[in-house]
């Protein structure tokens, strides 16, 4: 173990040390607070032992900072002193310390409490392992060891948040086993089993950047996501995993398409990854794959994925939904909220590029445009059509259009285009 003593006079500091060296430690010196400090920030050491009475920062007010810095992990802390009171005990303990001894320290009682502490440090290893490993079995899918659907949906999302205003290419692809259930029912499921773990293993040595994730999503499909890859790069990787499955040479006599087990692949790329969402993104990479299978399967297809402007609409009035869906339905995907709180809530979660609130209650949109407004600093260009002949002095908000009822359809969709493109 590295064991950090820390301790002003060079007399003792020298005899500690060779105590703890006799234990079989090594021992890393400090002469004071500041520098036992700068050690436990460069160095990881596996204990402490820390004299009290210091000139500068006092043991008791090293350990407090020490504690700090280290925060969940957790270093035994020995204080030695030359103060026996009780009190002055409890305050070591309060202190953040583990264990007190008193000067002049004895090499057989320092020893055997270096001892006791390596079992303990030995037994929150042993349990630190275990919770990792606990994590790791829950993250994966236990036949092949890739990521399972929960984890590769949860690391989307956190990968969605994070790429969401850098507008990288971002790409998916899908992966699934052709003719697989004839293999099943040719060689039998375990061989099934054992075909999809050889399949899991090429893929994930096919696309091995550090922003891909590779999952299995269930079945004979797995999932791979290229952060920062544009179409080329995706087809390219696709290109790599099909001929890799194919080059394992894993006979398949069921299959029409060729003696070997192969895959189809059907991948989606993302332009500008502040605009999508791994939902669509799968989606368009599904029928990537359909095109697959139907060009007649061990084949990749990757497709451009471009989505629609999304609109949020506030509907009040029937009217002027079905006056939007019919001129719009081609150029956004339209969101439709029946009430104030729902279209805040669907505003954070899916990013609209646009807001269109149909309210005559113009203080009701106006509360609402300040909210979004905090939501969102870009803030989203937010149309309100309104029969209130007042409402039009609000439009003096920027990134807020008023129009007046009846609604001019040519009107609208003007500023509607005025703001997406
Ligand atoms: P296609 O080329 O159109 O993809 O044909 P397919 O037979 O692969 O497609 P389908 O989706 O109809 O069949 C998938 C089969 O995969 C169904 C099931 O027999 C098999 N399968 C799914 N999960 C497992 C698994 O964990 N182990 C094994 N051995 N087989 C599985
Ligand atoms: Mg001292
Ligand atoms: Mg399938
Ligand atoms: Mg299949």
């Amino acid at each position: 173990m590295k064991i950090l003593l820390v301790e002003d006079s060079a007399t003792l500091r020298y005899a500690v040390s060779l105590f703890i060296a006799e234990a079989g430690h090594e021992a890393i010196l400090a002469e004071d607070g500041e520098e036992a400090m700068h050690i436990v920030d460069k160095t990881a050491v596996d204990m402490i032992i820390m004299d009290v009475e210091m000139p500068g920062l006092d043991g008791f007010e090293t350990t407090r900072l020490i504690r700090e810095m280290l925060g969940d992990h957790w270093v035994p802390i020995i204080f030695v002193t030359g103060k026996s009171e009780e009190s002055d005990f409890t305050d070591g303990i309060d202190a953040g310390g583990d264990d007190y001894l008193i000067k002049p320290v004895s090499r057989v009682i320092l020893k055997a409490k270096i001892h006791a502490m390596e079992r303990i440090i030995t037994m929150r290893n042993a349990l630190n392992r275990a919770n990792q490993e606990l994590t790791e079995l829950s993250e994966r899918d236990s036949l092949t060891r890739l990521y399972n659907r929960r984890t590769f949906e949860e690391r989307c999302k956190a990968y969605w948040r994070q790429a969401n205003r850098s507008r990288s290419p971002i790409s998916l692809l899908l992966i699934d086993i052709d003719h697989f259930k004839a293999y099943n029912d040719t060689y039998g499921h375990l061989a099934g089993d054992e075909c999809i773990k050889q399949v899991a293993t090429a893929i994930a040595k096919s696309s091995n950047r550090p922003g891909d994730m590779v999952a299995r999503f269930g079945g004979e499909e797995f999932v791979v996501l290229l952060a920062n890859t544009p179409e080329s790069g995706a087809r390219h990787v696709g290109e790599l995993i099909r001929a890799a499955i194919e080059a394992l040479g894993i006979t398949h006599e069921a299959s029409d398409t060729t003696s070997h087990v192969t895959v189809s692949v059907g991948g989606a790329t993302l332009t500008n990854s502040n605009n999508g969402s791994t939902l669509s993104l799968m989606h368009a990479a599904d029928q990537a794959l359909y095109n697959s299978k139907g060009e007649g399967r061990n084949c990749v297809t990757v497709k451009q994925y471009i989505p629609l402007p999304k609109l949020l609409l506030l509907d009040r009035h029937t009217q002027t939904r079905l006056l939007i869906e019919k001129q719009l339905m081609s150029y956004c995907s339209l969101i439709i909220s029946n009430s104030y709180t729902e279209a805040l809530s669907t505003a954070q979660q899916q990013n609209p590029d646009i807001v269109v609130l149909d309210d005559d209650n113009t203080q009701e949109a106006l509360n609402f445009c300040r909210y979004l407004e905090e939501l969102d600093a870009t803030r989203v260009p937010v149309i309100l059509v309104t029969n209130n002949a007042e409402a039009t002095q609000l439009a003096t908000m920027e990134q807020l259009v008023v129009l007046p009822k009846p609604l001019d359809s040519r009107n609208l969709l003007a500023n509607i285009n005025r703001f997406l493109i």
